[in-house]
């Protein structure tokens, strides 16, 4: 039996895990399942796969995850210190599912154990690459990627030589703004960027489908996780998210992925890898589709894609501070504190001032200056947007 834990098991990532897993329950042991605030969803999985620990990360609902699972055989524990404990315990498979930066230490954890880290989480590579990479190297652990565009990568790159790569492709369907008249961004909605074309995702990674800030953390990942320079990586937009990479050789052969917007492909090759399983997602009926559409990404509709550049030129700790100005703005939006196209503008203002204060982006590459430099995104971020009153 495979041990498996998954962290951010109620969100849209951990629930498309957890019904591969539930298709095929004599093949896993489940160790440990986390979620932020959802009790209910916590616990009802937590029953139903007879996990060994359920944690809850806000402290303030132990109470009522301890009640929801009494009469059964669950640990119930909540908070961070319990998260990171809960990654640390003995599994062969981890899916790392938990949104943001807060989704770092315990992916740590589990390479530390030296666990597979099915990697969803992109977040903990855009922040801190070259710390994740190395200790997965340091504790012989594997790192899956699951993000759909990186597992298409991982897949077209079976069997080629890293060196024959002159480039890759990663689409992107445009979000919910890809067809709107550029002067209606500035009015938009945190309800209206949150609906995605073809994808069903959680709120925050399909808003940040909108503003393309997802695909910027995807082309960060893509250099992390793969070791591209910056300048062959390239994004197309695709409306029909079929195609979900390419891989260009040097003889000028391209490698499409193609398949159907559904995670649990992506999910699903990373719980069976090196195998491949049968997989309940829908074939692609390419006569019935007739054609696939790409167009190049517009810059003024989407500077999210020109900042990814400059960090990945920049480098050093940039990534991690890119990262939080983002997640914060974010947040504000969501709030309606800030317009939708603010967001691009204020993480570009935090980028000028975090490399303008000595020392941030070239401090060494430790975790604590990680966690430094992400806390000071946040603060900055902050700052600028009270600033504008
Ligand atoms: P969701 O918002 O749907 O779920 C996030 C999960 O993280 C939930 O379980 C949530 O708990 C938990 N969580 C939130 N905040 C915290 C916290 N501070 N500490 C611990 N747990 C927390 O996100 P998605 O599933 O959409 O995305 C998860 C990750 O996967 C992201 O990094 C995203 O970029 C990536 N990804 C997602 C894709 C998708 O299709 N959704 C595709 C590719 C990558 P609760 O709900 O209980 O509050």
């Amino acid at each position: 039996m495979k041990r498996v834990s998954i962290f951010g098991a109620t969100g849209s990532i951990g629930q498309n895990t957890i019904d591969l897993i539930k298709r095929a329950p004599s093949e896993y042991q489940v160790v440990a399942l986390t979620g932020g605030g959802n009790v209910r969803q916590l616990a009802a999985d937590a029953r139903a796969l007879n996990a060994e620990v359920a944690v809850i990360a806000d402290p303030a609902r132990l109470p009522d995850l301890r009640a929801a699972l009494e009469g059964t055989t669950v640990e119930c524990a909540a908070g961070a210190t319990a998260l990171q404990e809960a990654a640390s315990r003995p599994a062969d498979w981890v899916m790392s599912a938990i949104i943001g930066a807060a989704g770092l230490r315990p992916g740590l954890a589990a390479l530390a154990q030296g666990a597979t880290l099915a990697l969803a989480n992109k977040e903990t590579l855009v922040a801190a690459g070259p710390l994740v990479m190395s200790e997965a190297a340091r504790h012989e652990a594997t790192i899956l990627p699951v993000d759909s565009e990186h597992s298409a990568i991982f897949q077209a790159l079976a069997g080629e030589a890293p060196a024959s790569v002159e480039r890759v492709i990663l689409t992107a369907s445009g979000g919910a703004f890809r067809d709107w008249p550029l002067a209606k961004l500035e009015t938009a909605t945190p309800e209206e960027a949150a609906t995605h074309p073809n994808w069903d995702m959680g709120q925050r990674i399909t808003i940040d489908s909108a503003s393309m800030f997802n695909k910027a953390l995807e082309v960060i990942e893509a250099r992390e996780f793969f070791g591209f320079e910056p300048e062959q990586i390239e994004v197309l937009i695709h409306p029909e998210s079929m195609v979900h990479a390419l891989v260009g050789h040097v003889d000028g052969g391209l490698m499409a992925h193609l398949g159907a917007p559904d995670m649990r492909h992506a999910i699903g090759y990373a719980l069976h890898w090196p195998a491949r399983a049968p997989l309940p997602v829908a074939r692609l009926d390419l006569a019935a589709l007739g054609k696939l559409t790409f167009s190049d990404p517009d810059p003024a509709r989407y500077p999210a894609l020109d900042l990814a550049q400059r960090v990945m030129r920049r480098g050093g700790l940039s990534g991690a501070i890119f990262n939080a100005a983002k997640e914060r703005a974010l947040d504000h939006f969501i709030a309606r504190r800030i317009g939708f196209t603010d967001m691009a503008r204020i993480v570009s203002a935090v980028l000028d001032r975090t490399d303008a204060t000595a020392g941030v982006v070239d401090a060494e590459f430790t975790l604590d200056n990680v966690l430094n430099a992400d806390h000071l995104a946040r603060i900055r971020t902050d700052e600028i947007i009270a600033s504008r009153g």
